[in-house]
C-alpha cells in the first residue's frame, strides 16, 4: 500500500473514471473523498465499496464550479480529515456540436465545469496543501485538448485550458512540494463515450496504434503514480493514456 495514511479528494468520482480512480487511490491505502453532483446512489455505491476495501470514505455534493461551493467542500474536508495530499480534478461534462450551431451556454457551461473547476478546487485545496508543504495534484485533461476534434471546440479550449492551468500551477506552487501534472486519456469506455455514434466510434479505433479502447483502470494506475512519492521529480507534465493515438 503505498498511499497510507494519505487524504484523497477525487472530483467526478461517482461514475466513469472517476469511480475508478477513487478505488484505485483506496486499495493503496488512501482515505477518499467522493464528489459528485446528481447520482447520490452511485456516489454512495462507492463509498461503500471502499469502505469493504477497508478504506475511509466521504461523499460530498457540491458543484465544482461554484466558488461558495468549493470553499465549503475544502472546509469539510478539513474539518472531516484534518488535511489533504492529493487532489484529482476528474468532474467533466460534455456539450458536443459544430461551432456555427453551439449557443454560448453550451460553451460557457463545459468551461465553467471542467477549466473553472480545476481552478476552484486547485485554488481551495491546494491553500490547504499550501499548509502542509507537501501535495499532488493531478489534473484530467483529453487528448482532444491536444489536438482538437471537430464537433467539441467547448470541450477542447476546456481541455485545452487545463494543460496551461497544469503548467502554470507547477510553477506557482513548486515551492511548496505541490506536484501538478494532468492526463490526456484518448478514448476510454465510460458512459460519456457510449453516447457518441457508432460512426465516431470507428473512426477513434482507427487512430489508436494499440486498436482498442482504453478502460477507466488504465487512467486510474497513472493517477496512482502521479499521487506518490515515486513521482517527486515529475511536475508540469502531461501524459497520455490513449493506446498512441497522438504521440
Ligand atoms: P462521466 O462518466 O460522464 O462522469 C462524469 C463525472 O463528473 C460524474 O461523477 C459527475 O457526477 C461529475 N460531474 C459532472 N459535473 C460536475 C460538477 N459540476 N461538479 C462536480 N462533479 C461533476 O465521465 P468520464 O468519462 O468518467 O470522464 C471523467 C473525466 O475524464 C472528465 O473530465 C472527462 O472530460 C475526462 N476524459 C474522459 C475521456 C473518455 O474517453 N471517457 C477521455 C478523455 C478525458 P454525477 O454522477 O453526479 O453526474
Amino acid at each position: 500500500m503505498i498511499l497510507q495514511d494519505q487524504v484523497a479528494v477525487v472530483t467526478g468520482g461517482s461514475r466513469g473514471i472517476g469511480r475508478a480512480i477513487a478505488l484505485m487511490l483506496a486499495k493503496e491505502g488512501a482515505s477518499v473523498v467522493i464528489n459528485y453532483t446528481s447520482s447520490d446512489d452511485k456516489a454512495k455505491e462507492v463509498q461503500n465499496e471502499i469502505e469493504a476495501l477497508g478504506s475511509r470514505a466521504m461523499i460530498y455534493k457540491a458543484d465544482v464550479s461554484n466558488e461558495k461551493s468549493v470553499e465549503e467542500f475544502s472546509k469539510a474536508v478539513k474539518k472531516e480529515f484534518g488535511k489533504i495530499d492529493i487532489l484529482v480534478n476528474n468532474a467533466g461534462i460534455t456539450r458536443d456540436g459544430l461551432v456555427m450551431r453551439m449557443k454560448e451556454e453550451d460553451f460557457m457551461s463545459v468551461i465553467e465545469i471542467n477549466l473553472k473547476g480545476t481552478f476552484l478546487c486547485s485554488k481551495y485545496f491546494g491553500k490547504l496543501m499550501m499548509k502542509e508543504r507537501k501535495g499532488k495534484i493531478v489534473n484530467i485533461s483529453s487528448v482532444v485538448g491536444v489536438m482538437g476534434n471537430a464537433g467539441q471546440a467547448n470541450y477542447a479550449a476546456s481541455k485545452a485550458g487545463i494543460i496551461g492551468l497544469t503548467k502554470s500551477l507547477a510553477k506557482e506552487f513548486a515551492s511548496r512540494k505541490i506536484n501538478i501534472n494532468a492526463i490526456a486519456p484518448g478514448f476510454i469506455e465510460t458512459e460519456m463515450t457510449k453516447k457518441l455514434s457508432e460512426e465516431v466510434k470507428e473512426n477513434y479505433s482507427k487512430a489508436i496504434p494499440l486498436g482498442y479502447y482504453g478502460k477507466p483502470e488504465d487512467v486510474a494506475n497513472l493517477v496512482v503514480f502521479l499521487s506518490s512519492s515515486s513521482s517527486n521529480y515529475i511536475t508540469g507534465q502531461v501524459i497520455h493514456v490513449d493506446g498512441g493515438m497522438v504521440m
